[in-house]
């Protein structure tokens, strides 16, 4: 189905996983895989290792999800490092493989493997040739704390604001304060942009790890939410249960000021995203909450 399609029937719930590196790391994906599906969320979503690190192991998982569950899944796709003829050759294995949903990216060059050039610059040029090779529903990044990359603010919602031009929806970097999902839906609204745009939520379970993410992509880490996680730093469920706790504020708020729905960022883990489904009342009826044990 695509992601078009779940849009226009209303808000959309989803879950964002990465491609397993080990046999572990498989079994943990395939675990959280079965535990978030009785959920039924709108789609879900496999990230790409920007330069083709992943290409295989993304594409292998995308099309498996798709063969093997009941889930919608969607394909991130990044342009850095890749010639065109090999972009197009990736999108068309996705759609003769029957994968309508692409998230296309500009991708960040990893620091440590000196890529290629590229032949595309920008997320735009890359939604430019998913359409030109098939029916796809398209979405885009947004950045809600501008992109670290970009001249100004005022300059990263105006490139946001063409890429959504030509894609279909976007999902935002994850925040930790509501105001700047706002911000930029407003910013957004300025150039004419009425196209949905799904926050992406980053629950912060853990301290050190959330930060270095924050850090390396340019997201606020809150003085009061550090303190509130720092003054249990020393039990890890207590952290668990305060970014939690944390989390599930912040998409009440989201979906009361209007939000098309929530993207999950889920770590390949499935307690933080079911705790937070079940508060929401998100749960499908008839399926049991996380048990007693795994509740915070
Ligand atoms: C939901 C989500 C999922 C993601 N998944 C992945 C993933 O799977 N793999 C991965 O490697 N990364 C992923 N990322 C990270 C993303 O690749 C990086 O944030 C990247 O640095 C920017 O990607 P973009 O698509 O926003 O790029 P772009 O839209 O190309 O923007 C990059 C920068 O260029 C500027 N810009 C855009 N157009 C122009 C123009 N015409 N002229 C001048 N400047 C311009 C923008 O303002 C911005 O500063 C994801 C991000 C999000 C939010």
């Amino acid at each position: 189905m695509k992601i078009t399609e779940i849009l226009a029937a209303g808000p959309s719930w989803s879950f964002e996983f990465f491609p397993p590196r080990t046999e572990a790391a498989r079994a943990a994906l395939g675990t959280a895989l079965a535990e978030l599906e009785p959920l039924r969320p709108s789609f879900v979503s496999v990230t790409y290792g920007a330069g083709g690190s992943t290409r295989e192991l993304t594409h292998e998982i995308v099309v498996g999800i798709h063969r093997d569950t009941s889930l919608t899944p969607m394909a991130h796709l990044t342009c850095v490092g890749h010639r065109r003829a090999e972009l197009t050759e990736i999108v068309t294995r996705y759609r003769d493989a029957g994968i309508r949903n692409i998230l296309a990216l500009g991708g960040d060059p990893p620091r440590d493997v000196e890529l290629p050039p590229g032949e595309l610059t920008y997320a735009v040029e890359l939604v430019r040739l998913v359409r030109e090779v098939g029916d796809f529903s398209i979405g885009v990044a947004a950045h809600p704390e501008p992109h670290p990359r970009s001249a100004s603010k005022a300059d990263d919602r105006l490139h946001t604001a063409e890429k959504l031009a030509e894609a279909d929806f976007a999902i935002t970097q994850f925040f930790f304060d509501a105001a700047h999902y706002f911000d930029l839906v407003e910013g957004l609204r300025a150039h004419g942009v009425s196209k949905p745009v799904i926050p992406g939520i980053m629950p912060a379970t853990s301290i050190g790890s959330i930060r270095r993410m924050a850090e390396l992509q340019g997201s606020e880490f809150p003085r009061r939410l550090a303190a509130k996680l720092e003054a249990v730093a020393d039990d890890p469920e207590a952290v668990f249960r305060v970014g939690v706790d944390e989390a599930t504020e912040l998409c009440r708020e989201l979906l009361a000021g209007g939000a098309p729905g929530l993207h999950f960022y889920t770590l390949n883990r499935s307690r933080a995203t079911r705790i937070i489904y079940e508060a929401l009342g998100l749960a499908p009826e008839g399926v049991p909450g996380p048990a007693p044990a795994e509740r915070p």
